[in-house]
C-alpha cells in the first residue's frame, strides 16, 4: 500500500503520522519539540518522530510533508524566520530528504491547515476557499483554484492585514493589524488595559484583581455571562474580523470562509458582529449572500493532515488539483 508521511513541527509539539492516500491516519506519534535545546536537537527529534511512523518498506512512501510555524519558501524548501524555533534560514526540505529519503515538501502551518480543510474538512467541494484561524495569533491560508496561493512566496498573511490603522500594536511590531485586535492575545490585552484603567467588570473578581490572569478564555466566559466590558471587547474582535473578511471578499470573492482556532469557539459572540461588519462593509450583497462563513471541521491534527495533503498535491496524487 502506498503511504504518505506528514509532520507538524509546532513550537511546543512535534507530531508525525503515516497516512494512506485518502488521508486516513494509519499510525501517529508526538513528542515535545524542546526548542530550548537548540536547532540541531530539534532536527534530531524531528527525524525521530518520522522514523517512528515510517512504513516497514520505506519505498512505499510517496513523500514526506513538513508543516512549519513561520514563513517558508516552498519552492526552495527553506524555513525563513520562525518566531518560536531555533531554525532560522534552515534548508529543512534538503536536510530531511538527505536523512530520511524523499521527496520532501514543506509548507507554512496555516496554509497547510487551509489545504486540509479544503480537501478533508468544511471546504470540501469548493474551488476557492479562505481559511482563518483565530487563536493566540491570527493566521490564514488562501486556496485559489484548488491550490495554496502565496503570491511570491509568503502571501496570505491574513492576520497582518491592516484593518484599523490607528489600532493597537501587533506582535509583529506594526500597528493596526487584524491579529492585534481579534487574536486571543489581543482580546486579553484589551481587557487588561481597560481593567487597569479602572473600568468596572466581573472579570476583576474572576481573577481576584490579579490582572495577569486575564486570558481570552476568561473574557469569553465573562462575555457569555453578559459582562458589558467583556462583551464590548469580544464584539470588537468579531467586528474587525468581519472587516478583514469583507476586504478578502472584495479581493478574492471565494466560495467559502472557514474559521478555526480557539477563539472561534466563542461562536455567536464572535460570529454575529463579524457577519454584521461583513454586510456593512462589503461593496454589494452579491459578495456575501451565498458565501458561507463556517466553523472549521478538523480538530487538533488539522495542520498534520495538511502536511500529508501537500504531498498528495505536489506529487500529482490528487486528481482534483493536478
Ligand atoms: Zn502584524
Amino acid at each position: 500500500m502506498q503511504t504518505i508521511i506528514g509532520v507538524d513541527v509546532g513550537g511546543t509539539l512535534l507530531r508525525a503520522a503515516r497516512y494512506d492516500l485518502d488521508l486516513n491516519v494509519l499510525e501517529r506519534v508526538e513528542q515535545p519539540t524542546r526548542a530550548d535545546l537548540g536547532g540541531e536537537a530539534v532536527l534530531e527529534r524531528l527525524y525521530q518522530v518520522i522514523r517512528q511512523v515510517l512504513p516497514e518498506s520505506p519505498d512505499t512512501s510517496i513523500g514526506i510533508g513538513v508543516a512549519l510555524p513561520g514563513p517558508v519558501d516552498m519552492d526552495k524548501g527553506i524555513l525563513i524566520a520562525p518566531p518560536n524555533l531555533p531554525l532560522k534560514d534552515t534548508l529543512i526540505a534538503h536536510l530531511v530528504e538527505q536523512t530520511m529519503g524523499g521527496p520532501v515538501f514543506i509548507g507554512n502551518d496555516a496554509d497547510l491547515a487551509a489545504l486540509a480543510e479544503h480537501q478533508r474538512g468544511a471546504g470540501r467541494g469548493t474551488r476557492n476557499m479562505i481559511y482563518i484561524t483565530v487563536s493566540t495569533g491570527v493566521g490564514g491560508g488562501i486556496i485559489a483554484d484548488d491550490r495554496i496561493y502565496t503570491g511570491r512566496g509568503q502571501g496570505g498573511e491574513i492576520g497582518h492585514m491592516v484593518v484599523w490603522p490607528d489600532g493597537p500594536m501587533c506582535g509583529c511590531g506594526k500597528q493596526g493589524h487584524l491579529e492585534a485586535v481579534s487574536s486571543g492575545t489581543g482580546i486579553a490585552r484589551a481587557a487588561r488595559e481597560r481593567l487597569s484603567a479602572g473600568e468596572q467588570s466581573a472579570m476583576s473578581g474572576m481573577v481576584k484583581e490579579n490582572l495577569s490572569q486575564v486570558t481570552a478564555k476568561l473574557v469569553g466566559q465573562a462575555a457569555a455571562n453578559g459582562d458589558a466590558l467583556a462583551l464590548e471587547i469580544v464584539t470588537r474582535a468579531g467586528r474587525y474580523l468581519g472587516i478583514g473578511i469583507a476586504s478578502l471578499m472584495m479581493l478574492f470573492n471565494p466560495d467559502m470562509f472557514v474559521i478555526g482556532g480557539g477563539v472561534s469557539k466563542l461562536d455567536k459572540l464572535l460570529f454575529d458582529p463579524m457577519h454584521k461588519a461583513v454586510e456593512e462593509y462589503a461593496m454589494h450583497p452579491r459578495y456575501w449572500k451565498d458565501v458561507p462563513i463556517v466553523h472549521a471541521q478538523l480538530g487538533d491534527d488539522v495542520v498534520l493532515t495538511g502536511s500529508a495533503a501537500l504531498v498528495k498535491t505536489m506529487t500529482g496524487n490528487n486528481p482534483k488539483t493536478l
